[in-house]
């Protein structure tokens, strides 16, 4: 029997997790065809080291030339359409077909949808975006600094905390803290919406770092020249420095294909299946009713990868996905707690939190060398 071709497009958590776990579980049996139009990964998390911790964004690379399988194939690609009926891919250098496809994507960054922000330019969501902010901090001394989550729905909820504790920690350090200000601005109605805990705990810390925190309070535009976030609700926020999440939306090229409904990609939350036969999509790309964070992805991957080794050794389904995950958040002073969540087992999200400690910060770090090592064979 001719090997299962799997062709992945997206080599983000969602699409290494899951060649990763072809390769390892079929041998043999399998050859992923994986593309990105990069050459090189960086965990979402690395942003903040570039802008708080002087690292430039070829320190925290990981090059996909280090995938070393003989059964997966990587290809640095643009994927320009996408035909989900007969899953092939049209790329900036030829077309890819295969026997299943599998769309991981990501979350593209709508800047334009917040008039005023391309102007501004200050958004630390992209690595380009977060390298360039790290030398507008590194010099800034006195002012108003506003962090602003510009949409409902973004990746990492926790990363806007992570970023103001980051922040207070460096401007104390440069000795500045003192004569600035740093807001946060959200819609979210508080920091992590499924549990009170871990949101006293953030709010807690927020207080006492002098943190501000505006929530349920959305931006409908900012003026460049004034440096004023204009709110929705007719207040406004003035600022001397901004760090923006912007607006996410799903690739172009994924909604062109057909496979969008309300501009994600619907699956069945317990496979990851499509509307398409033979096509998965896992992670931010997706509607899923988790949040958009690299170890959901990574754990939908998974699953996918049960879901296809056992279709094709004839073996029962496994179980479905259950929505079970470990999120570090850093809490500032080089500590991070820990919050294991489940998201789908139960009638409702639970959470465990486990404070910030030393020892957590440990642990996230393991959780970067651990995927270095398995994805990429790197120490
Ligand atoms: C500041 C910040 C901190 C974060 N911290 C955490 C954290 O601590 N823990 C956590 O779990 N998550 C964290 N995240 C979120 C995490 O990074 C994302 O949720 C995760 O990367 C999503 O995985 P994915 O596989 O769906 O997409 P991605 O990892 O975004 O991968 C998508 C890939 O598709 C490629 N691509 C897109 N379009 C094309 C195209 N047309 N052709 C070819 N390739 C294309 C991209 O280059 C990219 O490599 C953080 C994010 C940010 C921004």
């Amino acid at each position: 029997m001719a090997p299962l071709r799997v062709l992945v497009l997206g080599a983000g958590f969602g699409g290494l997790e899951l060649s990763t776990r072809l390769a390892e579980d079929l041998g043999d049996d399998v050859h992923v065809t994986l593309i990105d139009k990069s050459d090189a990964f960086a965990f979402g998390f690395s942003k903040l080291d570039v802008m708080f911790d002087g690292r430039t964004l070829d320190d925290v690379r990981l090059p996909y030339r280090s995938i070393d399988r003989d059964n997966v194939d990587f290809r640095q690609e643009t994927v320009l359409t996408i035909d989900p009926e007969h899953k092939r891919a049209v790329t900036d250098r030829g077309t890819h077909e295969a026997d299943i496809l599998v769309i991981a994507l990501g979350a593209d960054l709508d800047v334009d949808a917040t008039p005023g922000l391309a102007a501004c330019g200050s958004e630390f969501y992209s690595p380009e975006g977060a390298a360039a902010l790290s030398e507008v901090i590194a010099g800034f001394t006195s002012g108003d600094i506003v962090i602003a989550v510009l949409g409902g729905f973004f990746k990492c909820p926790p990363a806007p905390y992570e970023t103001a504790f980051r922040l207070h920690d460096h401007l104390t350090r440069r000795k500045v803290r003192d004569s600035c200000t740093i807001t946060l601005i959200t819609p979210m109605p508080k920091p992590i919406p499924i549990s009170d805990e871990v949101s006293k705990a953030i709010l807690g810390l927020c207080e006492q770092k002098g943190i501000v925190t505006r929530h349920s309070t959305w931006v409908d535009h900012l003026d460049h020249q004034k440096r004023v976030l204009h709110l929705r609700d007719g207040g406004t926020a003035a600022f001397d420095l901004l760090l923006a999440v912007p607006v996410h939306c799903a690739p172009r090229v994924v909604v062109d294909s057909g496979l969008t409904d309300d501009g994600w990609i619907a699956v069945d939350p317990a496979t990851l299946a499509t509307k398409f036969p033979g096509v998965y999509a896992v992670g931010d790309v997706t509607s899923a009713p988790v949040p958009r964070a690299g170890v959901i992805a990574e754990g939908e991957a998974s699953t996918v990868a049960d879901v296809l080794v056992a279709q094709r050794r004839g073996a029962p389904a496994p179980p479905p996905f259950a929505g079970e995950i470990t999120c570090y958040v850093e809490m500032g002073d080089g500590t991070i707690g820990k919050v294991n969540v489940n998201f789908l087992s139960g009638p409702a999200p639970t959470a465990i939190f486990t404070p910030p400690s030393l020892e957590g910060a440990a642990q996230k770090r393991e959780f970067g060398a651990l995927r270095r090592r398995r994805w990429f064979g790197l120490t």
